[in-house]
């Protein structure tokens, strides 16, 4: 157990949000906070390992007038059954602000130490009841935006990932065993594993960690989210199906003031995937200082919008032919994620074929909407979701930080360059430095593989010297 002798203080920290609540929660974790309990409230009944004892929290500056100031629920978790492995305390009081300062502050004075962000959860990790992909989710499931992410996050906690990287690290750490082994036992007539075998071992870890690497397509975006650009020359109906894509998906209603005047944007979530939805609204207070006017300001604001998203809808009007503007919009976008969505379909349903303007949208694909009926409307949806995961579909223990991402590529190419080692027949010393990378690569998923555990595995597994 790594930290426990590192850690051997005692901190506390309110652990709820600030401001009033229903509930407040003091948390102490370490070897006092049993005993700091005990003095900072009168307890009703003697703590007990995970069970809820009434206490009174007492004024005590009151002086002699001390009363009861609060009523708190308080839990105690014995060492090492708690969060952090640690003798765990949670005091939860009415969440009066007052009173949840006025504990944590006698609390420092009776020896605790207040908890720097994200210690409790620290702890935990160094006493190994977390990896560090663990620890990673339990931010990542407080500060998810929608059910999906959440979702994502707990799976993540429940250990999803470890689980995927997991295998290939033990076989990976099975291939150093015996490469080790047939260096540092070579006279004791232990075979020389072959190349071949050593090519097809190093070749079966290699398309786990490639499909975990390609879930990152997916797994960024449902962590991240993406910003979508709806442009176009006023009028178009940008403004309207920028409501109907809102409309349905109001999962996260965080309206943000865009960066300028003449944008807006608002956060959808979009089949789980939060969607930043950038208007180039606002339109209207050109449109009065002159059409003219209006028109280039649109254009420039759509260019701006343009610049910072990851995925562009360019919305055209289908009553209309294209102007100029518009056909350099749609150069402007090229080679990008983008799609069109010809609007007010509504308006020409009725004329006859040849009397339709049909727009030439280069490679760019487009499809008819109407946001007056909805007409169009949910395969502009799918079409955004499509553009945004690239066909990726969700899985457990996805990646969802650039960190993981990076840590797979790094084995990924560690193991290309063994791969490669051993096809020019160079000594195993040489190959087991890139396996080695290979493994600590993982190693910052999973936590360290330690020497003793691959020469456990040596031993356990050769018979060496019996
Ligand atoms: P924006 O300037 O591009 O944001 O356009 P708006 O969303 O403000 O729409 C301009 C006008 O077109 C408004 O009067 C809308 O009611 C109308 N409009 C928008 N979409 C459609 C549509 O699909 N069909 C019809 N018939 N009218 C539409």
């Amino acid at each position: 157990m790594i930290g426990r002798e590192s850690n051997t203080d005692t901190i506390a920290a309110v652990s709820t949000p600030p401001g009033r609540g229903g509930i407040g929660i003091v948390r102490l974790s370490g070897p006092l906070a049993a005993s700091i309990s005990n003095q900072l409230v009168r307890l009703r009944q003697p703590l007990e390992h995970a069970r809820a004892r009434l206490a009174d929290v007492l004024d005590e500056d009151a002086g002699s007038e001390a009363g009861r100031i609060d009523e708190a629920v308080v839990t105690y978790f014995g060492a090492p059954n708690s969060y952090t492995a640690e003798d765990l305390v949670e005091i939860a009081g009415h969440g009066s602000p007052v009173v949840l300062e006025l504990l944590l502050g006698r609390a420092l004075k009776l020896g605790a130490r207040l908890a720097e962000p994200g210690e409790f959860t620290q702890r935990a990790f160094l006493a190994g009841k977390l990896d560090l992909t663990q620890a990673e989710a339990v931010r990542d499931l407080i500060a998810a935006q929608t059910l999906t992410q959440a979702r994502q996050a707990a799976s993540q906690m429940g250990g999803a990932l470890s689980r995927r990287v997991g295998p290939v690290k033990q076989a990976l750490v099975e291939l150093i065993a015996l490469l080790e082994a047939g260096i540092d036992f070579a006279e004791d007539d232990v075979e020389l594993t072959t190349q071949a075998e050593i090519a097809s071992q190093i070749s079966a870890l290699t398309p786990p960690l490639a499909a975990l690497e390609a879930s990152f397509a997916r797994g960024r975006i449902v962590h991240d989210g993406l910003t979508l650009a709806i442009v176009g020359r006023p009028n178009v109906g940008k403004s309207s199906l920028f409501n109907r894509l809102v409309e349905r998906d109001r999962a996260i209603v965080t309206a943000t003031p865009g960066t300028t005047r003449d944008t807006i944007s608002e956060r959808i979530s979009l089949d789980g995937i939060p969607l930043e939805l950038v208007d180039t609204a606002g339109l209207r207070e050109g449109l009065r200082e002159g059409l003219e006017e209006a028109e280039q300001l649109g254009i420039r604001r759509s260019r701006e919008a343009l610049a910072d998203a990851a995925l562009v809808v360019i919305v055209l009007d289908a009553t209309e032919p294209l102007n100029d503007e518009e056909r350099r919009l749609l150069a402007a976008v090229e080679g990008r994620p983008a799609l069109v969505a010809v609007n007010k379909s509504d308006l020409v349903r009725d004329l006859p074929e040849a009397e339709r303007s049909v727009p030439d949208c280069g490679d760019l694909p487009a499809l008819a909407t109407s946001a007056l009926t909805g007409e169009g409307i949910p395969a502009l949806r799918e079409r955004i979701l499509e553009l945004a995961t690239g066909g990726a579909a969700a899985e457990p223990g996805m990646l969802t930080s650039l960190r993981h991402q990076q840590a797979i590529a790094a084995a990924l190419a560690a193991l290309a360059d063994a791969a490669q080692a051993n096809a020019a027949a160079i000594p195993h010393e040489m190959i087991l430095l890139d396996l080695y990378r290979a493994l600590w690569a993982l190693d910052s998923l999973t936590g360290q593989t330690t020497l003793d555990d691959i020469l456990n595995l040596i031993f356990s597994t050769f018979c060496i010297g019996k």
